[in-house]
């Protein structure tokens, strides 16, 4: 994934330009921690004109662009002096860019989340390791059961009529999912579909890289820890500290629970 190595250079058409001919195209660098937070110190402030957060977003993340003329069709080369050159509202769709590739979206955080748990449940039992794809679901003929397709209606209490939606249309009451899989005994830690067909490629892979890198002490790329990208700082939070939680919630319950596997190792990365 291009957003972890702060070396990535990302391609990037504005918005208004992208259905027209000889478009500029701007080269983007995710942000490393250091300079997420230069920008962060300066506030993130939604203002009409160009801001100070802006201007910084793109002296750090815009390392170059092709094909850029102004009015009268003079190329302007790169250079960050040149940057009065873009209208102001290229500036901050462009800064807004850089911020979206250092952020997380909440879909992510719930993927990773979903990883940590499923990982967690797999571990408690040596038959359960190899469930890591619906090929099982289907092998045992469970994928109608398990609503691996998400396709299984739910039924009303009432009247048992299947419906998908969530409340009964002839009845009126809230129906209940037919499929229910239990992550632990907390009354709200359950998902109705089949978690395997909900784990997302990118997120196992990113779950992987975290706890690779930090199993073996080390960061993805050859560089110090401020140097990582803002991104796999956030991933690696998340990862981690859901990892954590369901340790502590798992140490909470059994008190004679002696021998912990895992600790929180926290290496060079502080805020
Ligand atoms: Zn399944
Ligand atoms: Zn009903």
């Amino acid at each position: 994934m291009a957003r972890l190595d702060p070396r990535s250079r990302l391609e990037y058409v504005c918005e208004s330009e992208r259905e027209s001919e000889g478009k500029t195209i701007f080269y983007l660098k995710p942000l490393s921690i250091a300079e997420y937070l230069k920008c962060e110190s300066v506030g993130r402030v939604q203002a009409v004109k160009v801001g100070t957060f802006t201007l910084r977003a793109l002296q750090y993340g815009l390392i170059g662009w092709d094909n850029f003329a102004d009015e009268e069709g003079g190329v302007i080369p790169f250079d960050l002096k040149n940057i009065s050159y873009l209208h102001p509202n290229i500036q901050i769709e462009l800064a807004e860019e850089i911020v979206r590739i250092a952020e997380l979206e909440g879909e992510i955080v719930e993927e990773l989340k979903l990883v940590a748990r499923w990982g967690e449940w797999l571990d408690k039992n040596e038959n359960r390791k190899h469930q890591w794809e619906c090929e099982f679901c289907l092998e045992k003929k469970l994928f109608k059961n398990r609503n691996c397709d998400g396709t299984l209606p739910n039924k009303c209490s009432k009247c048992s009529k299947e419906t998908l939606e969530d409340e009964c249309p002839i009845c009126g009451v809230k129906t209940i999912p037919q499929f229910k899989f239990r992550f632990s005994s907390t009354i709200t830690d359950w998902v109705a579909r089949c978690p395997v067909a909900m784990l997302t490629p990118r997120a196992i892979q990113l779950t992987n890289i975290v706890n690779f890198t930090d199993n073996a002490k080390a960061l993805p790329f050859h560089c110090g820890a401020f140097e990582q990208t803002y991104f796999f700082y956030l991933i690696r939070m998340v990862v981690l500290s859901e990892q954590n939680a369901i340790l502590k919630k798992e140490l909470d319950q059994k008190p004679d629970f002696n021998h912990i596997q895992k600790e929180s190792k926290r290496h060079g990365q502080s805020k």
